[in-house]
């Protein structure tokens, strides 16, 4: 068990059965996640036979950083953490806007991923294990920590975007999105949450019924069902009509809009007519689509489109009502799109 993934009633519950006092939970809730210690030993209040009862039963950390990298002045880091073996890798990117009002961790829930997207550096190195919530969650207070260190305030936003796929390990991955949400681990707004996902289904009907605000982002990639399961061998499993069914489910349960990520590949999906698709396709949705030139990733065939080719694609979509901001990649000196620093490591 890892303890910062335990929930306060989860908490409460160990005291109880420890025969401790329910001001305990209190107490150690303070030094998990307020002042996030990494040993047993830092919680001076809590009497030794406790802190050992709860070393007996769970760990502080389970991750190490190996590596972090900071670029654009510091408004980009990207960290390379190590489980407990030594294929373990997991990267996290903390991501701070230009007036540094928003400072964004970009988290990782798998080491790799079993989806393997043809342009996708994580999908092409292979799938590892699911990562633990305490996991997702020790990336995050790493961001946190830093984005203070550089005096800008703590985190503002969360992004399941780093490696793996989010809706195969819903269980941890709300348990993690739960404790920022929670005053006592981040106090983020549920709406600065964003759990972006290759499209599984039933993951989103059971985040749509879930209760909670998260906000939801489909990685489009291609509005015809052709090209999307070239690049993506998910959308063979589940093809887009299923994918939109479930969108659909989730704007009427959830009411509220979906946030759609396309990665533009040149001569893939950058026509005008697959811009006219995606406006088709996305607008009862909200019509919101991040633009992403593709970067590069070694050995993939996947080249960004020229810059004028992006314009008129973007252009596209703006006049058919859209919004369709073109997301410049961060930290490109870093290697900061998912999975490029594992598989740097990996190919030393
Ligand atoms: N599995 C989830 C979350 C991880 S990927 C999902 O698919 O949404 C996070 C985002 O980065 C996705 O939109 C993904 O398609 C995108 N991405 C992956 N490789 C990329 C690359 N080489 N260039 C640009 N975006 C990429």
């Amino acid at each position: 068990m890892h303890w910062l993934e335990a929930t306060p009633d989860e908490i409460a519950a160990f005291m109880r059965d420890a025969g401790q006092p329910a001001f305990r939970a209190k107490q150690a809730l303070g030094w998990l996640h307020g002042k996030r210690v990494a040993r047993f030993d830092d919680m001076v209040n809590l009497p030794a036979a406790l802190r050992s009862a709860m070393a007996s039963v769970g760990r502080l950390r389970a991750l190490h950083e190996l590596e972090r990298r900071d670029a654009d002045d510091g408004l980009t880091a990207k960290w390379l953490f190590r489980g407990d073996a030594e294929e373990d890798l997991v990267e996290s990117v903390l991501i701070v806007e230009k007036r540094r009002t928003r400072r964004t961790v970009c988290v990782s829930c798998m080491i790799g991923c079993p989806l393997a997207c043809a342009f996708c550096a994580t999908g092409q190195g292979g799938f590892g294990r699911n990562l633990a919530a305490g996991e997702i969650i020790e990336q995050a207070y790493a961001a946190d920590a830093q984005a203070r260190a550089q005096g800008d305030g703590g985190l503002t936003h969360v992004v399941f975007m780093g490696m793996g796929e989010p809706l195969l390990t819903l269980d941890a991955v709300l348990r993690a999105a739960d404790t920022f949400a929670d005053p006592t681990g981040l106090g983020l707004s549920g709406r600065h949450i964003t759990i972006s996902t290759a499209g599984v289904p039933d993951g989103i009907r059971r985040l749509a019924e879930s209760g909670r605000t998260y906000r939801l982002a489909l990685s489009l990639h291609a509005a015809d069902q052709r090209v999307r399961e070239k690049i993506m061998p998910i959308a063979k499993r589940h093809p887009l009509p299923e994918v939109i069914t479930a969108l659909e489910k989730f704007a009427e349960t959830a009411s509220r809009d979906i946030t759609f990520e396309y990665c533009l590949m040149k001569g893939v999906n950058d026509s005008l007519d697959d811009a006219r698709r995606v406006a088709a396709l996305t607008k009862p949705f909200g019509g919101r689509v991040n633009l992403i030139p593709m970067n590069g990733v070694a050995g993939a065939a996947y080249t960004p489109p020229s810059p004028s080719a992006i314009r008129r694609f973007q252009e596209e979509l703006e006049q058919a009502g859209l919004s369709a901001p073109v997301r410049m990649e961060k930290g490109a000196d870093i290697g900061a799109a998912c999975g490029q620093l594992r598989a740097e490591r990996r190919g030393r």
